[in-house]
């Protein structure tokens, strides 16, 4: 049995106990949260969520990429989003390469030279990424001035929040 099999047996589970039908179609905290992918934060136990709370985008680093911004924008303006929180955490995989050692690394793997995706996000300094994304969101023209952005570090050891302040 593949994984992806294992895991529509477990759906078959949860959708015979279902109890999410009435979960409102806004998010009931007006929050989003933008978080690395990486599969040792969960995010709703790790923030005490439930389910109908919050928007979380998830991706490989916790980068306000242009999809990022898209989705925070139509969170805001759509849902309701007043507070967004960024969590990067220790121990990121995308601290272990670069991104020209990855397009190398795969130029030389398949063979194939790719316009996209043009970036990876790759980074060194773990607080000087989360400021970045800090700012790339803050500047954006389309971000009101009174939206609460905050962000934070998530030790993938003890489970704990550190909030980062913008410089
Ligand atoms: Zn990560």
């Amino acid at each position: 049995m593949s994984v992806i099999d294992e895991v529509l047996e477990a759906n078959r589970q949860f959708a015979g106990s279902f109890s999410g039908q009435d979960l409102p179609n806004k998010p009931a905290k007006g929050l989003a949260v933008v978080c690395c992918m990486d599969y040792r934060i969960p995010i709703s136990q790790a923030l005490g969520l439930q389910n109908g709370d919050a928007v979380v985008i998830r991706n490989a680093g916790g980068i306000i990429t242009e999809d990022t911004l898209a989705a925070l924008l139509v969170a805001h303006y759509k849902l309701g989003v007043t507070d967004i929180m960024i969590i990067n955490h220790t121990q990121c995989g995308m601290m272990t390469f670069n991104d020209q050692e990855l397009v190398e690394f795969l130029e030389k793997e398949t063979g194939q030279t790719a316009v996209i995706p043009a970036h990876f996000h790759t980074f060194n300094d773990l607080e000087a990424n989360l400021r970045r994304q800090f700012r790339r969101l803050e500047s954006h023209v389309w971000i009101p001035k009174d939206l609460k952005v905050r962000g934070f570090i998530y030790d993938v050891k003890s489970g704990q929040l550190t909030e980062v302040r913008p410089e």
